[in-house]
């Protein structure tokens, strides 16, 4: 693990305490999840939920995830073999790329990728093979050409996030049919980290990369609780695939961790049963902060890309005189007493990344507000 050091979001979100700056690094929501979905993880704790749960997960969690993949995507999966239960996606994509990738195997990611991609490649003794997302009309997308171009013959997975943190691109069912290509032509697993999928803006379809042609029984499915319900943490998360590939994973995840904590596996499969509609509410209420920092970064000197799911907004610094986002978020407390996460930092080609910044907008309007009225005196000193 020589060359993981700290994470990008320690290292900011210490600046932020240290130098009493506003924190839009690090993507977590300053609101709790639905006031019942709370009850139930106190009321499981009060009520005998606090011994080792079965490893693969408790049933009632296994069930409600079966059931949310069936009704929403028309995914059906049997809860007692292909439903499995981990400590967040985080564990979930770790157990799947340790069970499915060796040393010397190649996995295809999309930079610019989540942090925790590159780490477990690496504690997997693999090699990644990032394919490069760019703007292309006002969004983030990638060349189905230099795809197909990072196959070779020791490829075995393609890790596929989306909706896209950190780039907030929703892929098209042609973007995805590009992918299904790939894994079907080379005999590939997909292992897809779907954590935003209830996260989606101006009526964008979040669709499984699972319920493409073929794509049912060579993808590995991962989701949470924490982003759809407004738990990050409490680190509860699931994994949908045929029962071989969860067998693989759960071979993996019993040495890690074993089994996950009992209570909130309760309080998830509630949420997942009854608090869809205050999901909605979210999706709704998120698009609007969404909305309001670009405003704020637009009016700021930014040029924003308008995500279509997740937390984050992409801004492109040039405009503003800057080149360097790594130089500029270093700074940028004592400039403007403001944090934000360089994107630079999650891709393995610098160059691509080296001008845009991520800033969170799963914040209270008023923080938002004051964030990018500070940022606004940036540009008045550039
Ligand atoms: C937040 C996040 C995760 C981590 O999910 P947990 O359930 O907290 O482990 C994984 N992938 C992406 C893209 C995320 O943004």
């Amino acid at each position: 693990m020589q060359g993981f050091g700290e994470t990008i979001f320690a290292e900011m979100s210490a600046l932020a305490v240290r130098t009493g700056s506003i924190n839009l690094g690090q993507g977590f929501p300053d609101e709790d999840g639905p006031r019942a979905v709370l009850d139930t993880a106190v009321e499981a704790i009060r009520t005998g939920a606090n011994q080792y749960p079965p490893g693969p997960g408790l049933p009632e969690l296994r069930e409600a995830v079966a059931a949310q993949r069936l009704g929403r995507y028309g995914l059906s999966y049997d809860p007692a073999a292909e439903v499995f239960v981990t400590v967040g996606a985080t564990e979930g994509i770790a157990a799947s790329v340790l069970a499915l990738a060796g040393p010397g195997d190649e996995v295809i990611v999309f930079e610019p990728y989540y942090d925790s991609y590159a780490a477990v490649i690496a504690l997997a003794g693999a090699v990644r093979r990032p394919v490069t997302l760019r703007p292309a009309g006002g969004r983030f997308t990638f060349d189905p050409e230099e795809l197909r171009a990072a196959v070779g013959p020791r490829t075995r997975a393609v890790l596929v996030n989306s909706p896209h943190n950190p780039a907030g691109t929703v892929f098209t069912r042609d973007e995805l049919e590009a992918i299904a290509g790939v894994c079907r032509e080379h005999d590939l697993v997909a292992i897809t980290d779907e954590v935003y999928e209830y996260l989606t803006f101006d009526g964008t379809e979040h669709i499984p990369l699972a319920t493409l042609d073929g794509m049912r029984d060579r993808t590995v499915s991962v989701s949470s609780a924490g982003k759809s319900f407004s738990v990050t943490g409490w680190k509860t998360g699931w994994v949908t695939a045929p029962a071989p590939h969860i067998r693989a994973v759960q071979t993996v995840k019993q040495f890690l961790t074993y089994a996950v904590n009992a209570p909130y596996q309760r309080a998830a499969a509630y949420a997942l049963a009854n608090e869809l509609a205050w999901v909605e509410e979210l999706r709704t209420s998120l698009q609007a902060k969404r909305d309001r920092l670009i405003t704020g970064l637009e009016a700021a000197g930014f040029t924003a890309y308008r995500p279509q799911g997740t937390y984050f907004v992409q801004a492109d610094i040039r405009p503003l005189g800057f080149t360097d986002g790594i130089e500029l978020t270093r700074a940028l407390p004592e400039k403007a007493g403001v944090v934000a996460i360089p994107t630079q930092v999650f891709y393995d080609h610098a160059e691509a990344g080296a001008h845009f910044v991520r800033f969170a907008f799963c914040k209270k309007d008023e923080v938002i507000d004051e964030a990018v009225e500070r940022l606004a005196r940036l540009g008045a000193r550039a």
